[in-house]
């Protein structure tokens, strides 16, 4: 296996499954076709409270539709599994105890309130850097350290950095990475529940599993000197590191939801081909050659240098993609485009689900293209009346808006089983936490999201809309909103001094 090729993505299932994910996730494939190796998809559910099946699921389905498939993995096996991390514990552990035998980890008694003083302490003093352990425990005795634990004493397993000199880490395309060892932290591997930290599992995984080139988004080259003194600790030859440039948005900033859509799902839904954001997504990191634009995966995939990724932080323009999604359209036969629409927004399954929800209210069969409308367009244009009902009862229009911000944001944005019974239950819990009557804020909620005052029922007609659009549409309502009320527009129920 010497010479073979194994690259891998790590995805947290955490969320939404993210374009970022795509991105490293398409680079690390490209390397790994090129050179005939292979390409492995890993669970990192080390998270127990954040990590959640629906969004490992989602993940899936995510790459799937992409086309970017893996040899290995939690779903189709391989020898090296299980690749789930949660179903990894035991190695973890082992490992740790390896590193404490060797005295490059040790365990680590102190209590929160401890941790918390001497945060406090560093705060007071302005110590600029090393905001972190202060090592406290390193100086207890391996004996002592052990007959504790026995004891069932809580703790934690920390790395033991060095205390000076610096650690020295090649990245492929960005050469010698120097980091200051006093900088760094002795960062905890075993939690005090026994589960391991990222550090300490990816480490051990990248390893186990024969990984031979990291290639991963540019925010853990933080990260780089502990993995490099783990690697060290065990033994253990270092991969190649190769940390790709971040996704940006327009203003350079790292890509973030507040300014460009971030979940897969929504581009999935908006209509653009995989085969276009494939294409964009290389462009991120990959000049194919001068005033070249366009090209398909296998001829990203036969040019492919990694070592030649650009570093010149290109930024994710939306509606750059828009226009070469366009291109794309038009290279399909018109066959081949009806078929993509029956793969998705006209597929039988989602034409059921729709029909299952306009069945009981209409009358000729025609009528179900103007009754369902909604369920087919991307953005809505509130008339008139939807917008006198889009302003909640006894509401302004800025009120308004910024509840259906805020339901999004705090509420609706964190759930990630999209079903009906859910989205009623979120939507209910955010009102009995708000105060708000759920009457006086579900109306809004239906004509943002429908355009209509009448509609199926509330939920189902959310989850058939499927979160991205439902998230969409409530934004752009609470924009209508507060055009309205830059119209000197209070709306349908009430003045601007009233108050919910
Ligand atoms: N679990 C990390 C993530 O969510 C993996 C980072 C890495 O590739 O090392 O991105």
């Amino acid at each position: 296996m010497a010479d073979m090729v194994r690259t891998r993505i790590a995805p947290s299932p955490t969320g939404d499954p993210h374009v970022g994910t795509a991105y490293v996730a398409l680079f690390n494939y490209a390397w790994a076709r090129k050179n005939g190796g292979q390409f492995i998809l890993r669970i990192e559910d080390t998270d127990r409270e954040r990590s959640n099946p629906a969004s490992e699921r989602m993940i899936f389905e995510a790459l799937h539709w992409l086309g970017l498939s893996w040899d290995e993995g939690p779903d189709v096996g391989g020898p090296f599994g299980p690749y789930r991390q949660s179903e990894r514990s035991e190695i973890y552990r082992e490992h740790a105890e390896r590193l404490v035998a060797t005295g490059s980890a040790y365990p680590c008694f102190c209590t929160k309130e401890r941790l918390e003083a001497l945060r406090e302490e560093q705060r007071r003093a302005k110590v600029a850097h090393a905001l972190g352990y202060d090592g406290h425990c390193r100086a207890v005795p391996p004996a002592e350290g052990q007959r504790r634990r026995a004891a069932g004493e809580p703790h934690v397993i920390r790395l033991a950095m060095p205390r000076e000199g610096e650690t020295v880490v090649s990245d492929l395309l960005r050469g010698e990475l120097r980091f200051d060892n006093t900088l760094v932290d002795d960062q905890v591997l075993i939690k005090s529940d026994g589960y391991p930290t990222y550090h300490l599992a990816n480490v051990v995984d990248d390893h186990l599993m024969g990984i031979t080139h990291v290639i991963r988004a540019e925010e853990w080259i933080s990260s780089l000197p502990k993995h490099a003194m783990l690697y060290r600790a065990f033994g253990w030859d270092l991969p190649v590191f190769c940390h790709l440039p971040l996704l940006r948005n327009t203003d350079k900033s790292k890509i973030s939801k507040r300014k460009n859509p971030v979940s897969l799902n929504y581009y999935r839904r908006a209509g653009y081909l995989p085969e276009a954001l494939l294409n964009f997504l290389a462009l991120q990191g990959w000049a194919i050659a001068e005033d070249r634009e366009e090209f398909t995966l296998d001829e990203f995939i036969a040019t492919f240098e990694l070592s030649k990724v650009t570093l010149g932080g290109p930024v994710f323009d939306l509606e750059k993609l828009t226009w070469m999604n366009g291109k794309y359209i038009r290279k399909l036969t018109v066959p081949q485009l009806l078929d993509r629409l029956r793969g998705d927004l006209l597929s039988d399954e989602y034409l059921l689900k729709v029909l299952t929800l306009a069945h009981e209210r209409i009358e000729r069969l025609e009528e179900f293209v103007e009754y369902a409308s909604f369920f087919f367009v991307g953005e809505l244009e509130y008339d008139a009346e939807a917008r006198g009902k889009l302003v909640a009862k006894k509401c302004t229009p800025e009120q308004t808006a910024l509840a259906l911000e805020r339901l999004l944001e705090e509420s609706l944005d964190q759930l990630l089983e999209w079903e009906p019974a859910r989205i009623e239950e979120t939507m209910r819990a955010y009102c009995e936490a708000t105060g708000w009557k759920t009457s006086d804020l579900f109306m809004p909620v239906r004509v943002a999201v429908t355009g209509k005052a009448a509609t199926p029922p509330l939920f189902e007609t959310m989850a058939v809309l499927g979160k991205e659009i439902c998230r969409r549409r409530l934004r752009r309502a609470a924009e209508t909103l507060r055009a309205m009320k830059a119209e000197g527009n209070p709306g349908a129920h009430g003045g601007e001094d009233e108050k919910p």
